[in-house]
This record gives C-alpha cells, structure tokens and sequence, in this order.
C-alpha cells in the first residue's frame, strides 16, 4: 500500500520486459469513454501528458515531434495538397500542424468525443485554435466507417490513431488501405504511425504488405519521440505517384519556408528514410 507521501506513477509497457514509467504529479482528468480510458496527467519533465488507456499518446514537451513527422512528410510529398483527411488524432495535434500548409480543407474523423474534449480542456496547447480554422471539419465518427462509405476525394490521408486494437485495429487492414486508396487522386499520398523498431517489427511488416498493393511507393521512415517507449518511432507512407524519399530537397526548402518547424527538416527529409543499420532490418521487414 503506497503510503500517501509517495507519488504514484504510470508505467507504459514497451516490449514484453521492458516500460517507460511517469511520475504522476497531478491528475487532471480521469475519464472512462465509451471506447478507452482517458486520463490527463501533470508530470515535471514532460507537462501535460495525454493517456489513454496505458498509453502515453502525447505530451506538452515532446508533441510536436510526433505531428511534425506524420504531418510534413505526407504533405511536401504530395505536389500540391488541397484535400486532407485525418483519421483519429483526438489531441488536435496533427490537425493543427495540417493547417499550417495552403490547403482547401482538412477533415477529421476521431472516433472518441472524449479524447477532443479533454485535450481542448486540459492541454490546449496541442489543438491551439485548429478547430475555430474555417478550412477544418471535425466529424466524430469512426474512421473505419467514414473511409469504408466512401464518396469523398482526398489528396492526403494520415491515419494518427492508436496501437492497433479495439476500435484501431481495422485501420492497419489491407482492406482500409484499399478503401484509402480509393479516395486518393493520381498523386495521392497516405501516411500511418506505424510502431516501434525494436519490440513491433511484426506491425511494421504488416503495415508495408498491407499498403503494398495499394500504392506505388511504401516507404517506412524514422523518428524519435522521447516519451514512446524505446524513443524510437515510425512512420509508413504510401504514395501513388512520387517517391517520398525522392522529392526535390529545394521544392521542400520553398514550400517548408514560412512553416517554422522544431523537428522536421526540409534538409533532413530524405535522410528519415535512411535508417541506423541495426534498425534496417526492422524498417525493411515488408
Ligand atoms: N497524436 C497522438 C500521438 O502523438 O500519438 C495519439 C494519437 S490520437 C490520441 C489516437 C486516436 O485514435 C484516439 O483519440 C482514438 O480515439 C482514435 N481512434 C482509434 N480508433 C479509431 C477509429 N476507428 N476511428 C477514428 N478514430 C480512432
């Protein structure tokens, strides 16, 4: 029994032996929804920390490495992106990063209501004002369902969702990419988070077979996010008509000009495809 000076912590499990654990400095939110839980808690090193079920999704600290890798590597890929689609991404993050670029409209499909309402409310920084953009459509529904129906054109889609499970699981089906695919253009370009390099290189194989015969370019590319455990992450793009890994450095360094970044790099962009060899294997693996 913990006595009551002794703080709680959470710990987020990586691999089978080994988690990232977090000290619990305040409990902001604790909230049971119809599909998770959805907790809200203040931690010294890494502010406000969005969690859901045991997962650590995203943090005040480190948030912008996340959405600035799945957002910007999709967009500069895509020559001229007017229509986005978004599935998931319940924190806003990737919404707001999405905006930033000159595009027509940007549609959200996140299943959970209460993922929308506790980040709004406790961790504002991360949504900032995306929602109150004229360009955005937020639609609370669940994005299996949406992609499924049909009847929209995107030219970019990124799938910002959970570890596949529950209501994410049919997001990492060949069957969605297809449908996916069927929605984008000529040019069109889907981004995924894919999991981790060291203990899910099963997911990372599934996610590049899956999109395999559904796009003309798939390519697994790497990043760090500090508080994912392992740091390592990645992210699987498919593309129909350029090679992601293949865009013209200067037309990034022009089109990435008045978007200030923290993370990505226009200079850096192909050398997130070009992983550490002991990695190789797993960012291969399709
Ligand atoms: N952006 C965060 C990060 O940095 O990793 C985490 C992603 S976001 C919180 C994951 C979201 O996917 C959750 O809000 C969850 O409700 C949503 N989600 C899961 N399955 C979904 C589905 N089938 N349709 C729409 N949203 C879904």
């Amino acid at each position: 029994m913990r006595s009551p000076q002794e703080p709680e912590w959470i710990t987020d499990q990586g691999g089978e032996a080994f988690a990232h654990i977090y000290r619990v400095d305040a409990v902001l939110h604790d909230e049971r929804s119809a599909f998770q839980r959805v907790r809200v808690i203040e931690n010294l090193d890494f502010g406000r920390m969005l969690i859901l079920d045991d997962a650590v999704q995203t943090t005040e600290r480190d948030e912008f490495i996340y959405h600035e890798l799945l957002a910007h590597v999709p967009l500069c890929t895509h020559p001229a992106p007017r229509r986005v689609l978004i599935i998931g991404g319940g924190d806003g993050g990737l919404l707001r990063e999405t905006l930033r670029h000159p595009i027509e409209h940007a549609t959200m499909v996140e299943i959970d209501r209460a993922v929308i309402d506790a980040t709004l409310r406790w961790i504002p920084s991360i949504p900032a004002n995306c929602y109150a953009d004229p360009r955005a459509r937020l639609l609370v529904d669940d994005g299996i369902r949406f992609v499924r129906e049909g009847g929209e054109h995107f030219d970019v889609a990124m799938v910002d969702s959970t570890d596949p499970k529950g209501p994410s699981l049919g997001l990492f089906s060949s069957e969605f990419y297809g449908q996916m695919a069927a929605l984008l253009g000529a040019s069109g370009v889907l981004a995924v988070q894919s999991g981790s390099p060291l203990y899910q290189q099963d997911l990372i194989a599934m996610v590049q077979q899956h999109m395999a015969p559904h796009f003309r370019w798939v390519r697994t590319y790497l990043g760090a996010v500090p508080t994912y455990p392992g740091v390592f992450w990645t992210f699987t793009v498919g593309s129909q008509g350029r090679d992601p890994a293949g865009v013209n450095p200067e037309e990034l360094v022009e089109r990435m000009r008045h978007i200030p970044t923290r993370y990505y790099l226009p200079a850096a962009h192909h050398g997130l495809f070009v992983s550490p060899p002991f990695l190789q294997s797993a960012m291969s693996a399709g």
